[in-house]
């Protein structure tokens, strides 16, 4: 996995290198049985090079703790791994340069879990199964089986934390998504 990160580190496939400080390329237990797959890095990520620190990572952090898993114990990625300008959405041509980085990961970590966090990752993941949705609202806390990167997994997609950093019903709603993958863990005896 870090020969991985160096070379996601150098990577100039797609131009959001340009303007970022940092690639994130992930971090966590290359043995998880639960991976965390957001959009991009943000500023925070940009500036420190790791995913999901700040407010978004806090409540991340808080809600693994609701499921007694620490940090530590999992694998959290994005599915692009330099900060598009601006926050914006990152675009089908970048996600297409990036995402073997992803595939490469998943096929090193092999997770039971892939919990998807937000409606990016999320439609980027059930695409490959392929499931089509509209709003995530419709499908948060659904359990999806699938191979990605030749691994069967199942995914289980949730809303952003960050989005529920300004919505009181987000935080709900994942904290019953949290309960899910709890009892999907228990299920793969983890
Ligand atoms: S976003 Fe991904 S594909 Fe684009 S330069 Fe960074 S690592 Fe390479």
């Amino acid at each position: 996995m870090e020969a991985l990160s160096a070379v996601i580190r150098e990577c100039r496939k797609c131009p959001l290198w340009k303007e970022a400080h940092h690639a994130v390329p992930g971090e966590g237990s290359v043995t998880a049985g639960l991976m965390f797959i957001g959009e991009a890095p943000g500023r925070q990520e940009d500036l420190t090079g790791r995913p999901f620190v700040g407010r978004a990572g806090a409540l991340l952090e808080t809600l693994l703790a609701g499921i007694g898993l620490a940090r530590s114990d999992v694998f959290i990625a994005n599915i692009v791994k330099h900060r598009p300008p601006g926050n914006r959405d990152p675009r089908e041509d970048e996600i297409a340069a990036c995402t073997p980085y992803l595939d490469h990961q998943i096929r090193i970590v092999r997770p039971e879990i892939i919990v998807t966090l937000g409606r990016h990752s999320t439609r980027h993941l059930l695409s490959r199964i392929p499931v089509a949705f509209d709003r995530i609202t419709d499908i948060r806390g659904n359990v999806y089986e699938a191979t990605i990167a030749d691994h069967p997994v199942r995914i289980i997609p949730t809303l952003h934390p960050a989005a529920a950093l300004y919505n009181p019903a987000y935080r709900t709603g994942l904290e019953e998504d949290f309960a899910a993958i709890r009892a999907e863990l228990a299920v793969a005896g983890g």
